[in-house]
């Protein structure tokens, strides 16, 4: 029971190019950029290609290759990031409760520094 796909959503521009991002990293199945408003020293986003409204959509819809590739990336920009050694934290909101603000599924990178046991 997930809510349609909605094409204007905030990152779905991004990925069309339709609206400015600071790219971090790109292959085929992911886009990776800084989040325009960081809760942490690091704080990038990661979204799949295809067209996932959530967690929830992207877990349950999704190709193997797809949740492969995607996963995939969302290790290589931390790597590339050199966040491996020091340590860093995954978020994905997943709707109302979990606070989900862009309907386009996107994984949390935060680091950079010591993060506590807040959740973000
Ligand atoms: P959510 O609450 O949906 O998990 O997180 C959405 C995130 O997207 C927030 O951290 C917010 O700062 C970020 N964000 C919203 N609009 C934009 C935008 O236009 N550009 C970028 N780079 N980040 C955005």
């Amino acid at each position: 029971a997930t809510e349609p796909y909605d094409a204007d959503n905030i990152f779905a521009k991004i990925l069309r190019g339709e609206i400015p991002s600071s790219k971090v990293y790109e292959d085929e199945w992911a886009y990776a950029f800084e989040d325009i408003n960081p809760q942490a020293e690091i704080h990038t986003l990661v979204i799949p290609k295809g067209e996932y409204v959530s967690w929830d959509d992207f877990s349950m819809s999704a190709s193997a290759e797809e949740i492969a590739g995607f996963v995939r990336a969302v290790g290589k920009v931390a790597r590339d990031k050199g966040l491996v050694e020091p340590g860093y934290r995954l978020l994905a909101n997943v709707g109302a409760h979990g606070g989900q603000e862009v309907p386009h599924f996107h994984v949390h990178i935060f680091g950079g520094q010591p993060l506590g046991r807040m959740i973000a």
